[in-house]
């Protein structure tokens, strides 16, 4: 087991690797077995029981079949479950697996009403809005969560900063209406090393893994970090949906967990840079910034998120034909969805990311998402101004 309390830094580097030492090897091995051997059927049928309905394995057990459990996958849980503060963890093949499974676990217990606050990532707001999985949405403001609860309310759904107006929710405030109700907050754009929901009141938290864990685009996951009560409840769900994480993908995202610490803080050090030269740009309209001081006019910056992170938002001048024009005129920046990796993206959300989402909710014609990469920023800087200025 894992030396308690090292701090954050530490246990990004050495969490879920208590066990290689007396393995006798410096990194994790990679378990590809799909099934495994079985001692006898009596311990065989054991193991498989306490999987399936969501436990650890048993002493001197099997892991049975990988759509149970998987040693590789289930050391990164354990790191993330560390970083986040959390008891456990639960990986999934995709951010909306993981959502999914969230969704399923409450509605199973008879519970399928959820309270979201918008905004949210497209494809949860899509889930949330179509009802795909038999849960029904009452959507709230953020300060209006507790009149929105009902006897059969599963979930509040909330996302901070949120995708992609980078507007801030105050988790302990929206804690304190949920009462009995789990709060799942969506902590991709912060990642645990700038912010830890479960601290402020959250049950479960949320990660498309793909972005800042994984942290260089070529691994698509979900997690949920979370009580040992919710994990063994996933679990199950996820044995029985089958969205569960390739080993080689577990490696990656344990991998990516050692350097998240620098990158995410390197990044956001680089678009606080970014958002203060862009918000003086004379074809930008508006910044989105949680470290500019009007995006975070209730302090949360420093209180609940200690940096302000590595996405940014602008409206630039001239609608949506600008806009349109700035990111089909970038080079060193890619023209493309998702974020957190250590290249820059740009996309336009409302005709991408955001595409399903209801009129009303939709993100602004004129707007871009920019994920901050590590180069640097003046290369970053040179090559949008120069896009906004061709356009
Ligand atoms: C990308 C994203 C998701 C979905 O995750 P996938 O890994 O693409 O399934 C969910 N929430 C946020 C905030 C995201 O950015």
């Amino acid at each position: 087991m894992q030396p308690t309390a090292l701090r954050p830094d530490s246990a990004a580097v050495h969490a879920g690797r208590g066990d290689l030492r007396a393995l006798g090897v410096h990194v994790p091995p990679v378990d590809l077995s799909t099934t495994n051997p079985l001692p006898d059927v009596e311990t065989g049928g054991d193991s498989y029981e306490a999987l399936a309905t969501g436990g650890l394995p048993i002493d001197g057990g099997s892991h049975v079949y990988q759509r149970l459990w998987n040693p590789t996958t289930a050391r990164f849980e354990q790191a993330l479950a560390e970083l986040e503060g959390c008891a456990e963890a639960v990986a999934f093949s995709s951010g909306m697996a993981a959502i999914t499974a969230c969704l399923l676990a409450a509605r199973a217990d008879g519970k399928g009403h959820v309270v979201a606050v918008r905004p949210l990532y497209g494809g949860t707001d899509h889930l949330l809005a179509t009802g795909l999985l038999g849960t029904e949405v009452t959507w709230a403001e953020p300060d209006r969560v507790a009149e929105a609860l009902r006897p059969d309310t599963g979930l509040v759904v909330v996302e901070t900063p949120a995708n992609p107006t980078l507007e801030l929710v105050d988790l302990a405030a929206v804690a304190e209406q949920c009462g009995e109700v789990p709060l799942l907050v969506d902590n991709t754009f912060a990642t645990p090393v700038l912010q830890q929901p479960a601290r402020h009141g959250a049950t479960l938290v949320v990660h498309s893994a793909t972005k800042y864990l994984g942290g260089h685009g070529d691994v698509l996951a979900g997690v949920v970090a979370t009580t040992s009560d919710w994990a063994q409840r996933l679990r199950p769900v996820r044995a029985l949906t089958g969205g569960i994480l390739h080993p080689l993908a577990g490696y990656l995202l344990h991998r990516g967990l050692q350097t998240l610490p620098l990158r995410v803080r390197h990044q956001s050090a680089s678009a606080y840079k970014l958002a203060a030269r862009l918000a003086e740009h004379s074809a930008v309209e508006r910044v989105f910034y949680p470290g500019l001081a009007e995006c975070d006019p209730s302090g949360l910056i420093g209180r609940q998120m200690s940096e302000p992170g590595a996405v940014i938002s602008l409206a630039v001048r001239g609608g949506y034909q600008a806009a349109a024009d700035t990111a089909a005129a970038c080079r060193l920046i890619t023209h493309a969805v998702s974020l957190g990796g250590v290249d820059t993206l740009i996309q336009h959300p409302a005709a991408l990311t955001h595409r399903p989402v209801a009129a009303d909710a939709k993100p602004g014609a004129s707007i871009l998402r920019v994920s901050v990469g590590l180069e640097d920023v003046e290369d970053v800087y040179e090559d949008l101004d120069r896009a906004l200025r061709q356009t």
